[in-house]
């Protein structure tokens, strides 16, 4: 039962007005959304596990054909077919490792493993990584800010990569992406901008939810919307701060802040 009750005074003290209401329904209800939740929360923990054990042993089996290739033990002609595997197990791994990371957050295990190191170098290692996959974009670094760190490097190259794919998936004309390091009174921010489709006004306040996409059904633009929500828990972690400024159309400046930092130079 919900009870409510106000006390009535004319002039004296005259009694109480309320109502008591039966929430029973409503209360087992959330209950049952509780525990549907933490069924599902569960269920994927489980999946996730159980996959990764297929995905790595035919990543070891494809590179056993790819080496073979290589020697001409089997036609030189399925290597394409073994490279295109190889991507897809790739991506299968980043959206598994994915669902793992947001089960580590919905039970509070993100574990930080800090160290001391050099952003930019840490930076040029992304941006490397990301060019072996996209050739043709234009990654550039605006600064001459050295930073020293404190922070998880392998987590925070994990949101940079992901901040720096998302700019060169959301923008098919143009492959420019342009990155600012900049020191804000007793914190340091990086921003990563993007001459892509942008993100319209209204959305921009769910774009770091689970789950949440803007072009939901895409299938121009494939995804899950995992990865800024994984992203903004890392950062919250390392009691930095995220965001995004976009215009619809003229593309997305996504950017975020560690206040654990020394400059170099
Ligand atoms: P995914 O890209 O897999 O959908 P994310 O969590 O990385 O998942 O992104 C969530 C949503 O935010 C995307 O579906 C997309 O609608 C929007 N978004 C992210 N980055 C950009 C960007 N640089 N430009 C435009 N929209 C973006």
């Amino acid at each position: 039962m919900l009870d409510n009750a106000q006390p009535v005074f004319n002039l004296d003290f005259s009694g109480y007005i309320g109502a008591m209401t039966d929430i029973q329904e409503q209360e087992l209800a959330k209950l049952a959304i509780e525990e549907l939740t933490r069924k599902k929360d569960e269920f994927f923990t489980i999946a996730s596990h159980e996959l990764k054990t297929p995905i790595t042993t035919m990543k070891a089996s494809l590179q056993i054909l790819q080496r073979m290739a290589d020697q001409e033990q089997i036609p030189v002609q399925t290597l394409p077919f073994i490279t295109k595997a190889n991507k897809q197990a790739i991506k299968l791994t980043g959206i598994v490792n994915d669902l793992l990371d947001i089960n580590k957050i919905q039970f509070g295990r993100l574990e930080l493993n800090n160290s001391m190191y050099e952003f930019n170098e840490s930076l040029q290692e992304c941006i490397g990584e990301i060019k072996l996959q996209y050739p043709e974009a234009e990654i550039k670094v605006k600064d001459n800010l050295q930073l020293v760190v404190w922070a998880d490097r392998v987590r925070i190259e994990q949101v940079i990569l992901n901040l720096i794919i998302n700019a060169l998936k959301y923008s098919p004309e143009d492959q420019e992406v342009q990155i600012v390091l900049e020191k804000e009174d007793t914190r340091f921010k990086c921003s990563i901008k993007d001459k892509g489709i942008g993100i319209p006004p209204e959305k921009q306040a769910y774009i770091f939810y689970r789950f949440f996409r803007v072009h939901e059904n895409s299938q121009y633009y494939p995804g899950l919307g995992m990865g800024l929500y994984i992203c903004s828990e890392i950062i919250r972690q390392h009691r930095g701060e995220i965001g995004v400024i976009s215009e619809e159309g003229k593309g997305c400046t996504f950017w975020f802040t560690l206040p654990d930092f020394i400059r170099v130079v």
